[in-house]
């Protein structure tokens, strides 16, 4: 028996410390299971490995694709994958390219709206990382624009503020085929107040194999209302913190405390276990 945190974030997307550094705070916390989900990108999970393999943490593949659904943008973690995948890792590519040139429209909407800010002060933040609303969200906060990321995206960064920006990221159903097509499995991602039941029935549809129930966004009624949704349709049930590292993001207090039970893990390495050996055969 041990704790498991399938939803975690480095500096390779938004997040605030180094994969090895996450490694170790997870170690702290007790943690047997971790999955860095890194926003589209698994350069995070390939640099945690050898810090893991000596910490005796098991690390398992993972991911949240940011995926395009009509115009809006939902995301969907992806596990067990793997991660040389070329079909998955060109997916990934394009996804990086898609966040360039979206933060590029992001930057010019704000420098529309008079804000001193430029594409390479937002790249100094993402670094060698996926970059990210945060990024920039860092940007306006150095300058004095708003005093915290939440501001930020109350004031400039929501996506109803950012309504013209269009995006290149993949469609839901491409990024279930490419996962699938690499033997992972696939979870809809911190669903809580995001989307209407009908609205989740149509994501599902599209062959997402479970739902991330346990969040810490969910209080105890709705974490209830999709663990039974997850049974009753013998989907997967999935969770974790949604660790950033950042000491003022809400859900940071969550780490090792918001965490998932053996058996949905098992569940879980069964199913991409199915996909690898139906492949194979
Ligand atoms: P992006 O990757 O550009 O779509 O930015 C999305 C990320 O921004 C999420 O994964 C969160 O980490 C963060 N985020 C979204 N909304 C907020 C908010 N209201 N306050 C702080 N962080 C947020
Ligand atoms: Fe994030
Ligand atoms: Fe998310
Ligand atoms: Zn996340």
């Amino acid at each position: 028996m041990g704790k498991s945190d399938l939803h975690t974030h480095t500096k390779e997307s938004d997040g605030a410390l180094s994969a090895d550094q996450l490694i170790d705070r997870a170690k702290k916390k007790g943690l047997k299971t971790i999955a860095i989900t890194d926003h589209d990108t698994i350069n995070g999970y390939k640099k945690a490995r050898s810090a893991a393999t000596e910490a005796g943490i098991e690390l398992i593949p993972g991911i949240e694709i940011t995926a395009l659904w009509g115009r809006r943008e939902v995301h969907i973690l992806a596990y067990l994958f793997d991660t040389e995948d070329p079909e998955l890792l060109s997916l990934l590519k394009r996804q990086r390219l898609a966040r360039i040139k979206r933060m590029k429209d992001i930057v010019e909407v704000l420098q529309g709206q008079g804000l001193d800010i430029s594409l390479d002060e937002v790249r100094a933040e993402s670094g060698t990382g996926s970059p990210g609303r945060p990024h920039a969200a860092s940007v306006l906060i150095s300058k004095g624009y708003v005093a915290s990321v939440a501001e930020a995206f109350i004031r400039y960064l929501s996506s109803d503020k950012l309504e013209g920006v269009t995006t290149d990221y993949a469609s839901v159903e491409e990024v279930v085929e490419t996962v699938k097509g690499a033997h992972g499995v696939l979870s809809l991602a911190h669903p809580g107040p995001l989307y209407t039941a009908d609205e989740i029935n149509t994501l599902l549809g599209f062959g997402i194999d479970g739902i991330e129930c346990i969040h810490p966004s969910h209080n105890f009624n709705l974490q209830r209302t999709f663990t039974k949704m997850a049974e009753s349709r013998h989907l997967l049930i999935t969770g974790g913190s949604d660790f950033h590292g950042k000491r003022k993001t809400e859900y940071d207090p969550y780490f090792g405390i918001v965490t998932l039970g053996d058996k949905h893990l098992a569940s879980m390495k069964r199913l991409a276990q199915r996909r690898k050996t139906e492949k194979n055969s």
